[in-house]
């Protein structure tokens, strides 16, 4: 939809946007009103080059869009028929639960192999556990690619599917011939265009991978979110969990501030499932629960949590963010209770 800056186009201005769209095959319908005239662009009017074009016109206020810039994962698309199903539970019927370290000690495997066993008797369907980390301080520990056997031998011992981030297509490489079965896309690689083209195409042919996409504190509109996604998806995969993970503090205390009322948007705008991980999302072991429930509440499909034999022995985020498998307990089954009661 065209809205022009007079109430009126002259003759010269209706020509101009005519011809600009009919080189997209698209045509004008003036809608004429009492006081105001505007102009529905009538035919596909998602190409970008078009819209830019007509919003570098002079006497071009604002084009307003009408259909969805992202073609598969609008919850319109022939995509919302498909139902993802992880570790046992198919995502929308029951709430899945994702858990473990947030990162893996290389020197330490039976911590991860202890954690990955008590988050799976905590009620987890699948382990997460940090190989590579993405470290805003580069004299922190970076993750190191020998803990891939670790996390995949986890997976052998507990019988659960396993979620790791990669930042870079070598990661992704190792991941996929390894057999990893969720790949994470992190805060900070959300915006990392060719890392999401690359694992569309990485993934394209292999419905046994999902992704767990997560917002970057950098994104605004929710359509920049879920067009992110929609760079994985162009290659035909639909496994796709959105993840909201905290954004950008306006309070001092916390780390980062829960985005989980992002959920009902990505809803009700997309069909893709939502996995929020409230440990990014608050930073601090003691809010984690608090937040699990709120994420629930607001809607959430699933949640990430980082979970850790012993916290206070962990690296990366676990001594400050992960809770015990005791408390994962009590979260998972309240959270469970949460879910239903917001079913009904
Ligand atoms: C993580 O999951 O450990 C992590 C680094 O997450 P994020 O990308 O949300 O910061
Ligand atoms: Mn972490």
């Amino acid at each position: 939809m065209i809205l022009p800056k007079p109430n009126r186009l002259n003759p010269e201005q209706v020509a101009e946007i005519t011809a600009i769209t009919k080189e997209f095959g698209c045509h004008v319908q003036p809608i004429i009103g009492k006081v105001r005239t505007i102009y529905a662009i009538v035919g596909d009017e998602r190409d970008d080059l078009m819209i830019n074009r007509l919003e570098g016109l002079s006497y071009v206020e604002r084009i307003d869009r009408i259909q969805s810039p992202f073609k598969l994962m609008d919850r319109r698309s022939d995509l919302a028929n498909g139902r993802l199903t992880i570790g046992g539970v198919t995502l929308g019927e029951e709430l899945l639960i994702i858990a473990g370290q947030c990162t893996i000690d290389p020197k330490n495997p039976n911590l991860f192999y202890e954690t990955s066993q008590a988050v799976k008797e905590a009620g987890a369907h699948v382990i997460r556990g940090g190989v590579w980390k993405p470290r805003t301080n580069p004299y922190s520990f970076q993750g190191d690619h020998k803990s891939l056997d670790i996390l995949m031998e986890a997976s052998r011992r507990t019988g659960l599917p396993v979620d790791t981030e990669v930042m870079d297509e070598e990661h992704l490489k190792f991941a996929i011939d390894a057999g990893v079965d969720m790949l994470q896309v992190g805060a900070r690689n959300a915006l990392n265009y060719s890392l999401l083209r690359a694992i569309g195409k990485a993934i394209g042919d292999r419905p046994q991978t999902s992704v767990l996409l997560k917002r970057s504190v950098h994104m605004g509109p929710i359509n920049e979110f879920i067009s992110a996604a929609e760079y994985i998806a162009a290659f035909g995969n639909p496994n796709i969990m959105l993840c909201p993970r905290g954004t950008t503090p306006t309070l001092d205390g916390y780390r980062n501030h829960p985005d989980e009322s992002a959920t009902p948007l990505l809803k009700e705008k997309t069909w893709a499932a939502v996995v929020v991980d409230p440990s990014h999302s608050v930073g601090k072991a003691a809010y984690v629960p608090a937040a699990a429930l709120a994420a629930v509440a607001y809607g959430a499909d699933g949640l990430c949590i980082e979970s850790h034999i012993a916290p206070s022995k962990g690296i990366g985020d676990d001594p400050k963010q992960s809770i015990t498998p005791e408390v994962l307990t009590k979260v998972i089954k309240q959270a469970k209770q949460l879910w239903k009661i917001r079913r009904e």
